[in-house]
């Protein structure tokens, strides 16, 4: 329920003077429906005026001139403007209009009239010229002139200037809210009280004031991004359910533990310490778990399964694809048989009789372990006890199909392990995965030797094409990866096959081509003939990207990889560097003829310096100044009104942070802050706009 204190907020826009039938429409597709959402458009620039004297105005600024009106000077012929000549205490200052009528001119400044007029100062042979002028009014009225003047967004039949007046209009309707925010916090960043706040956001006295840190700016925007990651820990909390008490490193564990042929990362016993101290806790675990193309997500999942099952009960895993799950099945199976858990596998393949046993054996719990496709969740999947839902690659899935597994759990809820491969931002991360809380490998196991990368200009191709012949000579295998804006630029297709011919033609081996618009078994042909090592060579476009594995392969050369974000670089790069082997990446930027240089270089050169794919999604993200390197914003990145995701990146973490703390400290927001925050979240909630202007 929205507080009755935010009830002039939430009133239509119509309710605010100057909003009639005509702009009504407007200002809702512009600004949002209600005065709260006027309140919240900030102006995106703004107008310094000056004043000056003629003599001493610079050419391009705004200036304020006091003027005593000479003559007007009609247009000789059709086309030319129409000018008035006036003078100042130092010379003449000639307005000049290329629409309108002179009668209108005149009514605005009689000859002799003293006038105060402002706008853009053009320089004209050591005159002063002012076309179309933004203000002429009388000398009493010099007031009206604003030195700084905030300038909105526009829309076709509303100015800036009227949708002004609205600002200030909302900013009357805005009353002293209750303090949300701590107030030693706020001292310490010199962040002022919300009204003072928005206040501000209307009336900035400089450049300073529209940059995102500025203190009303970033106080907030800080608000903005509390309040959605207070939902959002809401929304957590209110789906902790009872879920089947899990024993940690039970004995089940010890053994698959010691059964793994390797010892534990640092990163991957950390992540196990937090994903215990879920599953220990009672409540329902809902766990994200990030970490890079082999970083060992796999023995993570698999403890975490060994103490479900350490503690009596079940556990599913789920993947997207028959290929992944098999893969799960074939090492995962050993690992659980020397430990003495028993697995199966269920996937749409399996015939009537075969999943008949299966679900009966799961059913009885006979078997520990599903492993399995969508074949998962369908209803007649039942466990005896479920006590944890794995989930690998878990954008492949919607949210009602994870829900559908976890509703396996009986009469206890079924904890949640989720896992992704696409290293991503932490201010999106938390945005996108706000409900869930996050672990992260960003360590890899050792023993493998990265890539070695190099960032090399497109002229220097020859040069490349050399090293790979001698490579090619003693048995290397490469990629060979040319960039397509759009799987259907026939330029492009056409630019792959002329590369593949040639290479064919320099380095006098069979060099493959896969490409996406090629029929679907013809490509896995290819890629079967360069996975056995029949092809030394194999050209691509992006579309191999995802899914193979080849370890022979050492050599990684990406054309044009300035067309590339960095990120999806990154994955790229991850397909050789997967052994012990030495490997190597080159990366060719620019045009044939060496342009398109240094920025390429430098976005290049981040590659280059380091493995670790978290940093790599932020600098990306950061490169691009927040824009949408992974197509998340689709996938619910919200649209903020104040937040600029990188800009606010250390405020975003904070409140991340910050609205945890808040929730553990007062979980019924029943104290005196708790009341504040309840405001803070109803004056930034979006769906009751939408529940409004439907
Ligand atoms: P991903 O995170 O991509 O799912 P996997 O779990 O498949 O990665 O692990 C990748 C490879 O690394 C596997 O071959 C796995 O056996 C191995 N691995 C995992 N953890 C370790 C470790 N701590 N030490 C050595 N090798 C490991
Ligand atoms: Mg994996």
């Amino acid at each position: 329920m929205r507080p009755e204190i935010l009830f002039p907020l939430f009133a239509e826009v119509a309710t605010l003077k100057g909003v009639g039938p005509r702009i009504e429409p407007l200002v809702k597709r512009l600004a949002g429906p209600l005065v709260r959402d006027v309140l919240f458009t900030a102006p995106t620039n703004l107008i310094v005026r000056r004043r000056t004297v003629s003599t001493e105005a610079a050419e391009g600024e705004t200036a304020i001139f006091e003027v005593v009106v000479d003559r007007l000077i009609k247009p000789a012929k059709i086309g030319q403007p129409i000018k008035l000549r006036a003078q100042d205490a130092a010379g003449f200052v000639h307005l000049v209009w290329f629409q309108g009528s002179p009668q209108q001119i005149e009514r605005l400044a009689p000859p002799g009239s003293r006038r105060v007029v402002s706008g853009k100062v053009e320089r004209f042979g050591g005159e002063v010229q002012i076309p179309h002028p933004d203000y002429i009014v009388p000398v009493e009225r010099a007031a009206e002139v604003p030195p700084f003047e905030p300038v909105y967004p526009q829309t076709q039949g509303l100015t800036s200037r009227q949708f002004r007046k609205l600002a200030l209009g909302a900013l009357e309707a805005a009353p002293e809210l209750p303090e949300w925010q701590d107030a030693a916090w706020l001292a310490r960043r010199g962040f002022p009280g919300w009204r003072a706040a928005v206040t501000a956001l209307h009336a900035p006295g400089g450049a300073a004031d529209l940059a995102p840190d500025a203190p009303a700016r970033a106080r907030l925007a800080y608000d903005e991004v509390l309040a959605h990651q207070l939902a959002l820990a809401r929304r957590r909390r209110a789906r902790v359910t009872v879920a089947a008490p899990v024993l940690a490193a039970g004995p089940v564990s010890q053994r698959v533990e010691s059964a793994l042929p390797f010892t534990l990362t640092g990163a991957q016993k950390q992540a196990l310490v937090e994903i215990r101290s879920d599953l220990t806790s009672g409540a329902q675990m809902g766990r994200l778990l990030q970490g890079d193309v082999g970083s060992g997500k796999t023995a993570v999942a698999a403890l975490a399964i060994a103490d479900a099952v350490s503690s009596g009960h079940q556990a599913a895993l789920m993947a997207p694809t028959e290929i992944l799950a098999r893969q799960h099945m074939e090492k995962l199976g050993r690992l659980f048989a020397a430990a003495g858990v028993r697995a199966v596998l269920l996937t749409g393949r399996d015939t009537a009789g075969e999943r008949r046993d299966k679900l009966a054996a799961l059913a009885d719990g006979a078997v520990h372990v599903a492993i399995g496709t969508h074949a998962l969740f369908q209803d007649a999947v039942t466990f005896r006890s479920l006590a944890l839902a794995v989930i690998d690659e878990q954008h492949r899935f919607g949210v009602s199909e994870r829900q559908r597994l976890q509703a396996k759990g009986g009469d206890h809820g079924v904890h949640l392990l989720t896992m992704s491969a696409t290293p991503i931002p932490r201010t999106l991360e938390m945005t996108r995965f706000g409900d869930l809380d996050v672990s992260r490998l960003t360590e890899k196991p050792p023993g493998r030797t990265p890539a070695t990368t190099a960032v090399l200009p497109q002229a220097r191709i020859g040069d490349v094409v050399q090293r790979l012949r001698v490579a090619v000579a003693r048995g290397a295998q490469a990629y060979w990866i040319c960039p397509l804006v759009e799987e259907s630029e026939a330029s492009d297709l056409a630019a792959a096959t002329e590369r593949a011919n040639d290479l064919r033609r320099a380095l006098g081996v069979e060099v493959g081509l896969a490409h996406g618009r090629m029929p679907g078994p013809d490509r896995e042909q290819v890629m079967a003939a360069f996975s056995e090592g029949r092809l030394p060579v194999l050209v691509a476009t992006t579309v191999v990207e995802v899914g193979v594995d080849v370890p022979n392969a050492s050599i990684m050369i990406i054309e044009h990889a300035d067309r590339f974000g960095l990120a999806q670089l990154h994955q790229l790069r991850g397909r050789v560097g997967r052994g012990a082997k030495a490997s190597a990446c080159t990366l060719l930027y620019g045009g044939e003829d060496g342009g398109l240089g240094e920025t390429a270089r430098a976005r290049l050169e981040i590659l280059r310096r380091t493995e670790d794919g978290f940093e790599i999604a932020e600098e990306d993200f950061r490169l691009r100044g927040g824009g949408d390197p992974l197509g998340l914003r689709q996938s619910g990145f919200p649209a903020y009104r104040f937040v600029d995701p990188v800009q606010h990146r250390d405020l975003m973490l904070a409140a991340h942070d910050d609205a945890r703390l808040i929730l553990s400290r007062d979980p019924e927001l029943g104290s005196s802050r708790g009341e504040a925050i309840r405001v803070l979240e109803a004056l930034f909630d979006w769906r009751q706009e939408r529940a409004a202007s439907d």
